[in-house]
């Protein structure tokens, strides 16, 4: 008897993955529709922040030469010569041994160097007391001491937090070249599979892998389309593949990849590009579509995984393959999920040469570290016990027990809530 061929790993199949997944060309968005993006560009500023030198308190602009000499006992009085608003439109300026009420924010007038607090003063309206004196510039943000005009605002990389599109605006940036989310287009295949909605008769499925890998693809970062259903349908699919193809990044289809008689996605594929399918050491997951379509005249290579219909299958093989690759594309440094280490409160046995996942419940206990239990069994049609889950057990390939007490590897499926 011949021997089996040795199967893929996990780490050699994503690699082939991740080989194959390039870049998207950067797009120019608006602030709010970049957030959660990467900028695609090196950000200059052409203003000073602080634009013009300002009050950082409400109080009194003054020449702090005149008050060197205040005391609470010995309060300086100045007279007041005038009122500055946030939003005077000229600078007004001021002669020596005088005062004007100024407000946060509002233009240092010229010949003022400093600004007395409101509080070390009587607050008077024609003259002031001031109680105690300040230091040239104190209380005066300095017109570019955050950003000099000509200086660096964001690299390109930068990831566009709030912080960053804060920055962005403040500078006078409405738009920038960030790289786009991914257009992702998810068909579940299957001729028992119906739309959620209807009253499945005997032998359908209602359809939730669609559900299931949008929403997972939403939350890595794409930009999602569900179609929907197409039936085990050698022509069908290749139609639908054909019209959808131009407008998609990447495509995900579920089903039909194991040896079976209705297995017609292998068919569809090879006549429009080069798929490959591969049997992966892990479990669930082990058949694994990954490749190219080309859509006629395009000269474009889009990517395409074909995952299987197993739900707990497919949402295994979308977080080994799929959400590395959509973070490839969004340009992100770090492809991985966070893993952390946590006790496992059951033993696990594990099949040598296989890397398994499996569904558990972390918890975090009181000490600070995390224990961790199984939820659901083995098999990967078990769609309420994968909702009950919020991390997947990662058990690798050369492990045949994991002991209960001992530490194993865990990913907590946290949503990105983006
Ligand atoms: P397949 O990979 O097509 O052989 O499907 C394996 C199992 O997953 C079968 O029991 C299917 O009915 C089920 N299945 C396939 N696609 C879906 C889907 N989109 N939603 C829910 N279950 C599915
Ligand atoms: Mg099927």
């Amino acid at each position: 008897m011949a021997e089996a061929p040795r199967l893929r790993t996990v780490d050699e199949h994503l690699a082939v993955v991740l080989d194959g997944i390039g870049s998207i060309d950067p797009i120019e968005l608006t602030l709010l529709d970049a957030q959660g993006l990467l900028l695609a560009e090196n950000v200059v500023t052409d203003v000073a922040l602080p634009g013009f030198d300002n009050a950082a308190m409400d109080g009194y602009a003054v020449r702090a030469i005149d008050v060197r000499d205040a005391s609470e006992a010995n309060p300086v009085v100045l007279p007041v010569v005038g009122d500055i608003a946030a939003g005077a439109k000229s600078r007004s300026g001021m002669g020596p041994g005088l005062s004007m009420r100024i407000m946060t924010g509002a233009p240092i007038p010229a010949g003022a160097d400093a600004v007395v607090p409101l509080e070390v003063t009587d607050a008077g309206v024609a003259k002031v007391a001031v109680h105690r004196p300040v230091r040239s510039g104190e209380c005066v943000r300095r017109a570019g001491e955050d950003l000099p005009v000509g200086a660096g605002a964001l690299g390109a990389g930068a990831a566009l937090g709030p912080q960053q599109l804060a920055l962005l605006a403040a500078i006078g940036r409405d738009r920038v070249l960030v790289r786009p989310r991914p257009r992702v287009l998810v068909i579940s295949t299957g001729t028992e599979l119906i739309d959620v909605g209807r009253k499945p008769a005997f032998g359908e499925v209602t359809d939730s892998n669609s559900y299931l890998l949008s929403a997972a693809a939403r939350d890595a970062g794409a930009d999602v389309r569900r179609y929907g259903i197409v039936p085990d349908d050698h022509s069908q699919l290749l139609d639908v593949l054909e019209s959808q193809l131009l407008r998609a990044d990447m495509l995900i289809t579920t089903g039909g990849v194991s040896v079976g008689a209705f297995d017609v996605v292998k068919q569809a594929l090879s006549e429009l590009g080069t798929v490959d399918f591969v049997n992966v050491a892990m479990n669930p997951g082990k058949p694994q579509g990954f490749g190219h379509l080309t859509p006629s005249g395009s000269g474009q290579n889009v990517p395409i995984f074909c995952l299987p219909g197993n739900p707990v299958s497919a949402l295994v093989s979308f977080e080994a393959f799929v959400r590395p690759a959509v973070r490839k594309l969004l340009g992100k440094r770090n492809l991985q999920r966070a893993t952390v280490q946590a006790v496992a409160l059951e033993t696990i046995p594990s099949r040598s040469g296989r890397r398994e996942f499996r569904r558990g419940v972390l918890h975090r206990e009181a000490t600070g570290g995390y224990s961790v239990s199984l939820v659901g069994g083995s098999g990967s049609h078990l769609i309420a016990s994968m909702a009950a889950a919020n991390c997947l057990l990662v058990i690798d390939e050369e492990v045949t027990e994991v002991v209960a007490g001992s530490r194993v590897t865990v990913i907590p499926l946290l949503l990105a809530n983006r």
